[in-house]
């Protein structure tokens, strides 16, 4: 191809210097841009063919020795498209050069450029032509894609050999002329046809699209198919062309990695502990969900860059803070070292401080020594470490406790067992007071004895063991129950309510009361108080207990030391009298040892059972005289409890010697010896076995009586149903009736009214206006008989809704007296069947409407308040208000105080009110004022509060 830009190349071939310089001139005046090389000879041209490259070869036919024809034969063997011109110029040696030959020489040499360009041209867009078509054979033959032609019917022309392959072709050509369906599955055919068509109607092409491949030989691939259709140089449509490329390997390795990432985010969410990932700029790029639980925040509020103005305030163990950057990720990030069991507590944006221990692994790539990430895994340790710190206290307590034991014995007086209890309480449980009291039997006061602490407050109160205010405290109530009181918080317990000011003045904040009892008799109480609320965990009050038990064991050893002493003498005496009153007495008495074995039976059991005393003595009680118990029951549980504990004699049986069964009512006393030591009890029964016979059967004949009221319930029930369907279905039959009599009567007003006179028109005004009463009656009858046919739901009610609803159907009622319909907001969301509880509204507004006094604007105020698990929605007036003997009767059906000429009604409205109450399991209440107003009041659950979290 020849360069325009370039000039021609001419090759010359002339040994006349002279000549050559006259051919150049001549070309250059004739306006050819030409580079003109001479060869005089045959090796020159031979050299200069090569070297030169020309695009016109000028040969002179006179060179001597080198003819011009084999010039010409040299310079079609170097190139055929090379054109030649043969020169003759037959000047020889003269200067004259005849002009109208050489004239003829530049045309010539143009014509000669123009073909030999075109020649060449014409050269290399064959050879491009071989080139392109070997490229694509080669292309076709090695491209491991699949890749086809198609013709306009969606016949294979051409296919690569890869494809071919799949196919199950020897030979790429097999293909020809046979379209999808002789390959895959029906399916996939019609789809790839279906494509195919649209390709080719729309001429937008199909890129890239993931499609699920089976091969002849029932391999299953997936593929990436792009197609668009091919035109010929005229852009007429010939068909489709088409590349698919595998990527089942792709695929596979996605839904892998997918479902390693799902099981990733499985193992982490199921995880009990928190897992964060911090990337290098210190955000947090991934959370599971024990991170969102533990730190009460959403992945959403946890991922994302890191936060100067973070909420979170994190510290030390000991309560020091802890700077983000000493924080274990970071430490881990700069370091790239692993931050193992650091304990952390943050303050979360609500205020709450959980303890941490917390894990930060750095995540290294293989070859680099600097961490890109860091995994940080958390567990919530608040309550163990809480649970830890009350176990480690009441370990300090028992330890200390353990120490006075033993000295509590030898105090002599109470006073000093009480103080040195309470001094080592106050110091080692770290309390801020503590005292012992035991109850004045006069005043009921309970007097301390001793105490430790500022002991001021004890000064200011009062404290009593009866059931009065001032003895329904933690003290008093533990007195009387018998059991610890723990007050967590004084400023809300409702029982510190008579002390909650003096405890604030002395700084205590929570109350621990414990029964100071020996046995069965609570003898005082052994107080203690906190400076913080909650002070008195679990571990504590078990501590305590068992120190007011110590307490009341080392009051009674002082007592009963005292009394030995003192009663020493008398003793002898009183023991004496004592055996023969057990002797004479009428009832059954025993002495029996701590075994069961009989040391004394009186006379009166003897001739009770047939025994003689030789034959018991000696002899267990239960071998004797009830064979069928346990022997292993405690004489505690068989003889009862020392009398004058305060509980009940015990009853078991008694076997006589003809095995006849007694029932007899045991109470016991404890019998010592001279030290003091129980050895045995003596006890003392009374034969009820009459009375427990009569007892029995009165309790038959309740049970009996309680079956009766159930039958006669079903029954009622039964008869009350049967009662609503007969009301129901009356009230339902007589519509139609009614509706003729009313029908005709106004047929008869219409037409017939003027024939009537005075006292015929006012007749029919009756029977219109009692017709009209009477279609009211009955649709309330029967709306009220059809309150529960239906099922009853309970679901959130939200009231607002209802109450612009009503608001609208009772426009008149409202407008008609410049009445207002106010409602108290926000109101509370109930749970209830929203069908019954706007009935319920609907009845009781109209009625607050239609009762109003004559000279007072009604005003009507609905509200709905929420009361602990309740909700109470109440409709309030101004109206007439309702007589206290009256309020009972009203939801009765029919029940009306007012005449109908007054006030418009059926008494069915309050009926209504009731039945949709209980239907919901609620119960309509009425308060009232006569002259005032009145406010009914249902009582609903509350609904559960929606999206609770956590
Ligand atoms: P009705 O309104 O159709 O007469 P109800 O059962 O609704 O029947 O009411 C029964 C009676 O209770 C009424 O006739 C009326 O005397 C009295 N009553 C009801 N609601 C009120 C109220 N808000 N204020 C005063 N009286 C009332």
């Amino acid at each position: 191809m020849t360069d325009t830009e370039r000039p021609a190349r001419i090759l010359l071939v002339e040994d006349n210097e002279t000549d050559a310089g006259l051919i150049a001139r001549v070309l250059r005046r004739e306006g050819l841009d030409v580079e003109l090389l001479v060869a005089a000879s045959e090796a020159m041209v031979r050299a200069s063919l090569a070297a030169f490259a020309p695009d016109v070869i000028l040969v002179d036919l006179t060179i001597p020795g080198f003819s011009g024809a084999a010039a010409v034969a040299l310079a079609r063997a170097w190139d055929p498209s090379v054109p030649c011109i043969l020169v003759s110029l037959r000047i020889g040696a003269t200067d004259y050069v005849p002009k109208q030959h050489l004239e003829a020489l530049a045309p010539a040499t143009r014509r000669a450029l123009a073909e030999g360009t075109e020649r060449r041209a014409r050269v290399q867009a064959e050879a491009e032509l071989q080139s392109s078509r070997s490229l694509l054979s080669a292309l076709m033959d090695n491209v491991p894609d699949h890749v086809y032609f198609k013709d306009a019917d969606s016949r294979f022309t051409l296919i690569s050999r890869s494809m071919a392959r799949s196919f199950g072709l020897e030979d790429p050509s097999e293909a020809l002329g046979r379209t999808d369906t002789d390959f895959f599955p029906q399916d996939q055919a019609g789809l790839a046809l279906t494509d195919e068509r649209n390709v080719m109607a729309s001429g937008t092409p199909l890129v890239d699209r993931a499609e699920r491949e089976t091969w002849p030989d029932g391999r299953e691939t997936w593929a990436s198919t792009t197609k668009m259709r091919y035109t010929d140089a005229e852009g007429r449509l010939l068909g489709t062309f088409g590349v698919s490329r595998d990527i089942t390997r792709r695929v596979e390795a996605e839904a892998a990695l997918r479902e390693s990432e799902e099981l990733y985010r499985a193992v982490t969410d199921a995880l009990g502990e928190g897992i964060l990932l911090h990337g290098l700029d210190r955000g947090i790029y991934a959370c599971n969900k024990a991170a969102e639980a533990i730190l009460g925040v959403t992945a959403a509020e946890l991922i994302g860059p890191p936060r100067v103005d973070s909420d979170w305030r994190a510290i030390h163990e000991d309560g020091l803070p802890f700077a983000a950057p000493d924080q274990p990720a970071m430490v881990a990030l700069d370091t790239g070292e692993p931050q193992l069991g650091v304990v952390l507590g943050v303050f979360g944006p609500t205020g709450d401080l959980t303890w941490l221990v917390v894990n930060s692994r750095p995540l290294i790539r293989r070859g680099e020594t600097a961490p890109y990430a860091v995994v940080t895994s958390f567990a919530d340790v608040t309550a163990l470490r809480e649970a830890q710190a009350s176990l480690e206290r009441g370990r300090a307590m028992r330890l200390a406790l353990a120490a006075v034991d033993r000295r509590l014995l030898r105090l002599t007086r109470p006073a000093d067992v009480a103080r040195e209890v309470c001094r080592v309480i106050v110091e080692t449980g770290q309390l801020a007071m503590a005292w012992v009291g035991l109850a004045n039997p006069v005043t009921q006061q309970l007097e301390p004895i001793g105490s430790y602490g500022d002991t001021g407050y004890l000064g200011d109160v009062i404290v009593t063991a009866d059931d009065s205010p001032l003895g329904r405290g933690p003290a008093g109530e533990a007195v009387r129950s018998g059991f610890p009181i723990v007050v967590d918080d004084i400023e809300t317990g409702a029982s510190m309510v008579p002390w909650r000011e003096a405890a604030a003045r002395y700084g205590y904040r929570s109350v621990a009361a414990f029964p100071v009892r020996h046995g069965e008799a609570t003898r005082g109480v052994f107080v203690t108080y906190g400076a913080r609320p909650g002070a008195f965990e679990p571990e504590t009050v078990s501590v305590l207990s068992q120190l007011a038990t110590d307490v009341a064991l080392a009051l009674t050893t002082i007592d009963e030391a005292a009394q030995r002493r003192a009663f020493e003498g008398v003793l002898a005496e009183s023991e004496r009298r004592f055996r023969e009153v057990l002797v004479e007495v009428r009832l059954a008495a025993v002495i029996v040892d701590e075994a069961g074995a009989i040391l004394f039976a009186n006379r009166f059991l003897l001739d009770l059972t047939g025994w003689e005393a030789a034959e018991v003595l000696g002899r267990s009680w239960f071998e004797k005289f009830d064979p069928a118990a346990d022997r292993t029951d405690a004489l505690d549980g068989y003889f009862g409890l020392p009398a004058g504990s305060g509980a009940a004699p015990q009853r078991s049986p008694l076997v006589t010697r003809d095995g006849t069964v007694r029932e007899i009512e045991w109470s016991s006393a404890p019998v010592r010896d001279e030290d003091g030591v129980v050895v045995g009890r003596a006890s003392l029964g009374y034969d009820v076995t009459e009375r427990a016979a009569a007892e029995a059967e009165i309790r038959r004949l309740n049970v009996e009586l309680e079956q009766r009221v159930l039958e006669r319930t079903a029954k009622l029930e039964a008869a009350n149903r049967e009662l609503e369907t007969f009301s129901y279905s009356v009230s339902h039959d007589l519509r139609s009736p009614l509706r003729a009599i009313t029908g005709f009567a106004e047929i008869l007003d219409r037409r017939y009214r003027e024939q009537l006179d005075a006292k015929g028109r006012h007749y029919l005004d009756n029977i219109v206006e009692g017709g009209r009463h009477m279609g009211v009656l009955i649709e309330e009858l029967l709306e009220y008989s059809r309150l529960g046919r239906s099922q009853v739901h309970a679901e959130p009610v939200e009231l607002g809704p209802i109450l612009d609803r009503l608001r609208i159907t009772l426009a008149d009622r409202i407008a008609a007296g410049g009445g207002t319909l106010a409602v108290a907001a926000p109101l509370a969301v109930p749970a209830g069947d929203p069908v019954l509880v706007e009935q319920v509204l609907a009845n009781l507004l109209d009625n607050a409407f239609v009762y109003r006094r004559p000279d007072v604007a009604p005003l009507v105020t609905v509200s709905a308040v929420r009361r602990g698990a309740r909700v109470v929605v109440a409709v309030a007036d101004n109206g007439l208000g309702i007589a206290p003997e009256f309020q009972a009767r009203i939801f009765e059906p029919f029940v009306r105080l007012h005449t109908a000429d007054e006030y418009p009604g059926t008494g069915i409205g309050l009926a209504t009110v009731r039945k949709a109450a209980r239907l919901m399991g609620s119960e309509v209440t009425l308060a009232s004022v006569e002259g005032t107003g009145s406010t009914f009041s249902l009582d609903l659950p509350a609904a559960p509060a929606p999206g609770a979290r956590r």
